[in-house]
């Protein structure tokens, strides 16, 4: 590609032709300040904080979106633009509740950090009138907090384009802006689909989850309840960042250990359960195949995408697996199989998840989640929430030894903890099926075509004669595209696997905050599932009908996968919802 030659700074740099003056001041090094901007998602430059100096221009442009030319002579930190940053700050603040001490996000908030390096002062908020707004906590899964929105319309953006939903927006003009539900109706009222995006790219604490680690707490102390925790796969690859270690780091072991000292009596893992969906997934599609069952079978392990089916393709629900997600097969065989393996009373168990999703909290309330006649789960928690708790128990985290999972709901396979990487219950689920129609070994378990973070994925394998379609989606957007595809005749798979959350789980709606600064020039995804693909390879066993405590289960328990029982207490169902935007 033609490089473009430029002076930054009175430095010069060189940079592909196309590049933004903020991608070209990256790569020199330099970093311009950003707000409302976010890479492929929200290009608008609206919010004036990277405005820059051009030679030769009349006036200050916006560095996100403005192209380089040959020659350009651009300067980032004059007093003229340090001034006019500070006053885009002022005039955002003068409009805020600014009540710090007590957010959400004090600590990681981007409008916080600005006004902290642009030595933004108290005294300085511009007079005037504000707005004051009701807190909405209509959805299962968020709180909306207006008073400290500053409209940057990040959210927007991520809701209609990458999740091709469109249940938020501006209202009103002017003064009166403020971004909300159509005719006024609170989140929870919409086809909002509890994923979470909006809160992952909210620069300040206008977006939040609801926090249940109070519950936990109280819990925990009661005697009468025994308390147990599952963690999701993509949880270990991401909880590491809430204290200060690179992206990309796997904290099992100290997660595990921190689990043990907040007083769980049992530490459990989620991806045992994902290997139990694999039992039951696989089996459910061989059976589909064989018999003439409707496909393509599509995943039903992300509850983002199961409600997102259940209003924007409600003709499609017969399509959707009929297995419970993990983390539900986790609470029914804890409060089933383990209940009466350890002669425990499933009413006195108290079930906990720590998720990198926030759909999840919505999910632990739906219909028919209930194999022993209470929730399987009863309290769903995000990965931000465990890492506040941590704090909040006076765990010191990076002091921790590595410590493993409790047995026997804490033994996983490889197959498992690639659960959280798009394409990763796909890979998982053909290691199983190719095995039980092969009756043979595989030489090579990697199923590189599904791996990776594009938003779709196509392969074909050829299995005991028969060519197997499948196809991957993440992210909604994609998950309609691949969907209008089927409909329309164009594509045949036997098999798609779908994740709300572009990226899949590593991604997802609950994983720590990535200010913009570092999100639009790094990839997230990739680092974090990474660390999944690692885990997987240092597994011993990495194929979920290999392993022992799920052979047991049915040994002891269910009998074979898609048995009676197995149906009564790891199936499903769904409900046909309508659009309301
Ligand atoms: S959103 Fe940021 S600036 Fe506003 S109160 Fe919260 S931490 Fe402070
Ligand atoms: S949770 Fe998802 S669907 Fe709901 S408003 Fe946010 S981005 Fe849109
Ligand atoms: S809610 Fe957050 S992401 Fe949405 S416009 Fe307001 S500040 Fe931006």
């Amino acid at each position: 590609m033609e490089n473009i030659n430029l002076k930054i700074n009175g430095l010069d740099v060189s940079a592909p032709a196309g590049s933004t003056i903020l991608e070209a001041a990256h790569l020199a090094g330099i970093r311009i300040p950003t707000l409302c901007y976010l890479k492929e998602i929200n290009e608008i430059g609206a919010c004036r904080m990277c405005v820059v100096e051009v030679k030769g221009a009349r006036n200050l442009v916006a560095a996100c979106v403005h192209p380089i030319n040959e020659g350009m002579e651009v300067y980032t930190n004059t007093p003229k633009l340090i001034e006019s940053r500070k006053k885009t700050l002022q005039l955002l603040l003068s409009n805020h509740d600014k009540k710090c001490l007590s957010c959400v996000r004090s600590g990681n908030c981007e409008l916080q950090q600005l006004c902290h390096e642009y030595g933004v002062e108290d005294e300085d908020f511009y007079e005037g009138g504000m707005n004051h707004y009701e807190l909405d906590d209509s959805a299962a899964h968020m709180i909306r907090d207006n008073n400290k929105c500053i409209l940057c319309r990040r959210c927007v953006a991520v809701c209609e384009k990458t999740q091709g939903i469109g249940v938020i927006g501006p209202n009103n003009r002017g003064f009166a802006t403020m971004i909300g539900s159509a005719f006024e109706m609170g989140l929870g009222e919409t086809s909002c689909v509890s994923c979470g995006q909006c809160i992952a790219v909210c620069p300040t604490g206008a977006l939040y989850e609801k926090d249940y680690t109070g519950r936990i707490i109280e819990a925990i102390a009661d005697p009468e309840k025994y308390v147990v925790v599952q963690t999701a796969p993509s949880v270990r690859a991401g909880l590491g960042e809430e204290f200060g270690y690179p992206m990309g780091t796997d904290v099992e072991g100290k997660m595990a250990a921190a689990l043990r000292r907040m007083g769980f009596d049992k530490v459990f893992d989620t991806d045992w359960a994902a290997d139990l969906t694999i039992m039951e997934e696989a089996t459910e599609l061989l059976d589909r195949i064989k018999n003439g069952g409707v496909l393509p079978m599509i995943t039903s392990c992300s509850p983002g995408w199961i409600k997102y089916c259940e209003h924007y393709f409600p003709d499609m629900t017969e399509n959707l697996s009929t297995c419970k997600s993990p983390q539900q097969m986790f609470g029914a065989m804890l409060k089933t199989y383990f209940a009466e393996k350890e002669g425990i009373d499933p009413k006195k168990i108290v079930s906990v998840s720590v998720m990198p999703c926030t759909a999840k909290k919505f999910e632990i309330g739906r219909d028919d989640q209930s194999a022993a006649g209470v929730p399987d789960v009863d309290i769903a928690i995000t990965t931000r929430e465990l890492a506040r708790l941590i704090k909040r128990c006076g765990i010191e985290f990076t002091k921790l030894p590595e410590e493993e999972f409790d047995n026997p709901m804490g033994e996983s396979t490889g197959a498992g903890v690639i659960f959280g990487a798009t394409g990763g219950v796909m890979e998982a689920a053909l290691r199983t099926a190719v095995e039980t129609l092969t009756g043979e070994e595989l030489a090579n378990l990697e199923f590189t075509d599904v791996r990776g973070t594009q938003g779709i994925k196509e392969a074909s394998y050829n299995v005991a004669g028969m060519d197997v379609k499948v196809a991957v989606a993440s992210g909604l957007g994609n998950a309609r595209e691949l969907l209008n595809k089927v409909k329309a005749g164009e594509a045949d798979y036997h098999f798609i696997e779908i994740m709300g959350c572009p990226g899949g789980c590593v991604n997802g709606g609950g994983q720590p905050q990535v200010s913009g600064d570092v999100r639009n020039f790094t990839d997230v995804r990739g680092i974090r599932a990474g660390v999944l693909y690692r885990n997987d390879e240092a597994k011993a066993i990495r194929k979920s009908h290999e392993n022992p405590e799920i052979k047991k289960l049915y040994e002891e328990y269910l009998g074979a996968p898609g048995s009676h029982r197995a149906h009564e207490t790891l199936h499903t169902s769904y409900v046909k919802r309508t659009v309301n935007k």
